[in-house]
Order: structure tokens, then sequence, then C-alpha cells
């Protein structure tokens, strides 16, 4: 799924769009970059009380200047949380794993099979995937605990059939993968798409209040009350 790019605000370092989310409990900063063919997003988000943060998505070339910034910071990176397994969201998995050896690499087992067999299943890629397996499941209600702040993880398929969002309550932050773009939704004519799943997976996101920041795996950021009143493809 192509997605529309636009000039991150707050750069920080070269390519990297900053956003900071500041609660009672816990301060959260959320880093973004692009890259790759389809322009897919990759977020670290991080508790900077305890210096533990998450990768979540791994596109082609975005992840080495994300854990440049988290050692920087001082921040330890444990898990890459993958919101599916198309090849666009899995390219830079090894740069993890490479620098991380301990690293945990998480996905839905529904589309384990995409990051064993990672490829394209519409054109040839010009360039390699490594496959691999995932070191564990992540499955529907799963919290899974950086530092202190907790991701809700929240099976969406029909894009992809083992799609998973992210959902952080505390923060009122939705990271949505190909779930829902600002304006648009992910593309359901792939061949292991599902649109009827995928209306009840987006009925799921639109459950969420109003405030909830959108964090996309394509294009800007939003919010699930834009989305709710001019999304065109949730009316
Ligand atoms: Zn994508
Ligand atoms: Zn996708």
């Amino acid at each position: 799924m192509l997605g529309v790019s636009s000039p991150p605000a707050g750069r920080y370092l070269p390519g990297l769009a900053k956003m900071e989310h500041s609660s009672k409990v816990v301060s959260m900063e959320i880093h973004q970059n692009t890259g790759g063919l389809a322009a897919t997003n990759a977020y670290l988000i991080a508790d900077e009380t305890s210096g533990q943060a998450a990768l979540i998505d791994a596109p082609q070339n975005t992840v080495q200047p994300l854990i440049k910034l988290a050692r920087h910071k001082g921040w330890d990176i444990p898990l890459l949380l993958l919101t599916h397994g198309h090849w666009d969201h899995i390219s830079d998995h090894k740069v993890y794993t490479d620098h991380y050896p301990n690293g945990k690499v998480l996905i839905h087992q529904l589309d384990e099979a995409k990051l064993q067999h990672p490829g394209s299943q519409m054109f040839q890629l010009p360039y390699q995937i490594e496959p691999r397996s995932a070191d564990a499941y992540l499955r529907d209600g799963d919290v899974i605990e950086v530092g202190t702040l907790k991701l809700k993880a929240i099976f969406t398929p029909g894009h992809a059939p083992g799609h998973i969002a992210f959902y952080l309550a505390d923060q009122q932050v939705f990271l949505a993968g190909d779930l829902l773009f600002a304006g648009s939704i992910g593309r359901t004519d792939l061949p292991d798409s599902d649109p009827i799943a995928m209306r009840q997976s987006l009925a799921k996101a639109m459950a969420l209040p109003n405030q909830t920041s959108v964090r996309p795996g394509h294009g800007p950021a939003t919010d699930i009350g834009t989305e709710r009143r001019s999304n065109p493809f949730l009316s």
C-alpha cells in the first residue's frame, strides 16, 4: 500500500520525526522514520523514565537511524513488534537483530509465514529479505509492557490475516499499521486479504475515543475523531 509522506514536524535527526506524549504516569516519546519503496512508517516508542523502548515495524532503511537515536538517548530496545508480515513492514528486521542479538521479534501467528518466506506476491523485490521465524506470537488482547508503557495488541485482520494494531490507552495513541490511514484504509484486494474481516477490524478502531492519536503504517498521523468525520471509507 503506497502512502503519502508529509514533512514531519520537529525534525530531530535527519529523517526522524519526534512527537512527545506526556501523562501523569509516564512520559512517552514516539519517533517516526519513513522508508522503502512503499514509504512505510517505522515507530520507536520509548518510556523515557525507564529507558525501555520498542520498535513497531521495520521498513527498509528505517531501523538504523532509530537505533542510533535510541543509543544516543540511552534506551534499550528489547522488542520489534510487527503489525503484519508484508515485505514493506519487515524488510529491516535483521538490522534490528544484528544490533540486538537478544532482541525479540513478535508477530501474529497467521502472518508468520510471510516472515518465513519474505517477499511480494505482486512483484519481484529488488532486494532480499532474510527469512526468519517469530520469537513469540502476538495475540488479541496481549498487553506488551515497554517499561511502564502498556501496548494492547488488537487483532485487526482484513488487510492481512494476522494483522495487529497497538493501543496505548494511557497515552491515547493507536499504532494502526495498515488498518487505517489519514483519509484511507489498508487495501483489501491482496491475495490474503478479507474485506469482511476488514469492516469488523475498522469497527474496533472506531470504538476508540475521538482524541486518540492514530499513527499509521503509511502517511501522516491523524486522530480517530477526524477519521470518523471525514474518512470516506468509513461511511
Ligand atoms: Zn504497508
Ligand atoms: Zn500491508
